[in-house]
């Protein structure tokens, strides 16, 4: 059965035929982080898919994965292409990687999701939580509810985790370099 839900006003559907998918969030509703793990291999693989990445095998048992990681690189969006998003100006989205199969199977490979920065409550961060997140953060994953069973993972500072001094930030535009209401 395909699943339709709502995050933001947006409208977000996961086909009947899409199996991998449809299990990936339902695992997420329940609270419960799990990656596909090859039964060839045995390595796990994102996005959900039908086919092992690595050694192409179809097999593949849901693992329970822990959801923490490291900002591997982000975006900050300052103007919304998406009108559901005007609102939560300006947002991160965040590329994590996990913790888990970090440097496997190579040195620079590594499970690197996308998701939005939340409030431990799995809202969209607000401004002062933005200003705090940067390439090389700890965070964590939280869930927020689209439909019955279904669930997007988003991501948190973790509060339990030592946190880098000053996460590497893209540098604000020096104000000279912006035109001011003299110089417009
Ligand atoms: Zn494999």
């Amino acid at each position: 059965m395909s699943v339709t839900g709502d995050y933001l006003g947006m409208e977000l559907a996961i086909d009947a035929f899409d199996q991998e998918n449809l299990a990936y969030f339902r695992h997420c509703a329940a609270g419960a982080f799990h990656l596909q793990r090859c039964t060839a291999c045995h390595l796990l693989r994102y996005p959900p898919t039908t086919a092992c990445p690595w050694c192409s095998r179809p097999d593949a048992v849901w693992a329970p994965v822990e959801g923490r990681g490291t900002v591997h690189s982000y975006a900050e969006v300052h103007h919304a292409i998406q009108p559901a998003f005007k609102d939560h100006l300006p947002y991160l989205i965040l590329i994590v990687e996990l913790d888990t199969q970090r440097g496997r199977p190579g040195a620079e490979d590594a499970l690197r999701l996308a998701g939005n920065l939340a409030t431990a409550g799995g809202e969209l961060a607000p401004p002062e939580l933005v200003a705090q997140v940067g390439i090389g953060s700890r965070v964590r994953m939280v869930f927020k509810d689209v439909a019955p069973g279904v669930a997007i993972p988003l991501w948190t500072l973790d509060e339990t985790a030592d946190q880098p001094a000053s996460p590497w930030r893209c540098p604000e535009p020096s104000p000279a370099s912006s035109p001011g209401p003299d110089n417009a």
